[in-house]
């Protein structure tokens, strides 16, 4: 039971219109680089669904890498999802705009014990783990943060803190689950009406990183606050972000926000079977667009008539 540790649901405050029932789909990019095909794959999926169960769809700039974004990019995500044929609710949520949500979110973790400051660089863990080939890694690869600054003095943090050190927020991971002291699950779609049930495992995650120094946030925080506030039911992304949902039904359970139903959808990969991605630079709606391909070419390459 957790309610010893309860501090109330965090406000995360209604941005969706009040006694509207429908379902609610998002499309949630980061203006960090041109859309590819597999970006237009997700809005279209997400698009399509809702209109197959009379729901709403809304956009999203997931722009809080205030240092990777940029205002043409996000420009060019309105082009290029006009030029798909794409339409969706306004106004668009822009995450850069809502840092003091994600703060009250941050804090609420705070109040309960659930945050600590770390001090470590990358090359600091590196020097703990990298002898040890057996290191356990989280579900991106990275190895799991060996907890060196968890076990700090609080006279040890303020005292590094007055020094100027920066410290990122994580998580007490083995904290968290205990003070949600149940297991916890999210209702998966298959390709069709099926649902599973999924069983979440944020201990995946371990102690990870919840907000930065650069950044006050994460995209942990930032998505499930906007997810929560903009009333979405319905999330619909690729699977390379299945295993950050453990992660995320935590922080839901946590914040003592609804759950979610999930869909996560095959990722388009090039032909050597890599998944397409901006950063191995898979070729842009724009770039298609200019050699002369069609949005109905690419809406039907992509199963969608
Ligand atoms: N902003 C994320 C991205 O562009 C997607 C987030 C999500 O769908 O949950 O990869």
């Amino acid at each position: 039971m957790t309610s010893q540790f309860r501090t109330g649901p965090v406000e995360v405050g209604a941005l969706a219109p009040k006694d509207d029932m429908r379902p609610v789909f998002r499309f949630a990019p980061s203006p960090n680089g041109y859309l590819h095909i597999g970006h237009a794959y997700s809005a279209l999926r997400n698009f399509d669904m809702a209109r197959r169960r009379d729901g709403r769809f809304i956009l999203r700039i997931e722009d809080i890498d205030t240092d990777r974004c940029r205002p043409e990019y996000e420009q060019a995500i309105f082009e290029d999802l006009e030029w798909l044929g794409l339409t969706w609710d306004e106004p668009v949520l822009r995450q850069s705009e809502h840092f003091s949500a994600y703060a009250k979110a941050v804090e609420h973790l705070q109040e309960r014990g659930l945050l600590y400051p770390c001090f470590c660089s990358r090359l600091d863990i590196s020097r703990v783990v990298t002898d040890r080939r057996d290191w356990p890694r989280d579900p991106d690869g990275g190895p799991l943060y060996p907890g060196t600054c968890r076990h700090l003095s609080e006279e040890e943090r303020a005292r590094r803190i007055a020094s100027g050190q920066h410290a990122a927020l994580r998580i007490d991971m083995a904290q968290a689950v205990g003070q949600i002291g149940q297991l916890l699950g999210w209702p998966e779609y298959g390709e069709g009406e099926d649902v599973r049930d999924i069983h979440a495992e944020p201990s995946l995650w371990g102690d990870c990183v919840l907000a930065r120094k650069d950044i006050p946030t994460s995209y942990h925080i930032s998505v499930v606050v906007d997810d929560a506030r903009q009333g979405v039911t319905d999330i619909v992304r690729g699977k390379d972000l299945f295993d950050a949902t453990s992660l995320h039904r935590l922080l839901q359970e946590l914040f003592d926000l609804p759950t979610p139903r999930y869909h996560h959808h095959d990722l388009l990969r090039d032909p050597t079977g890599q998944k397409l991605s901006k950063s191995t630079r898979a070729k842009s709606l724009r770039a298609l667009r200019e050699e002369g391909v069609t949005a109905q070419d690419v809406r039907k390459r992509l199963g969608f008539s």
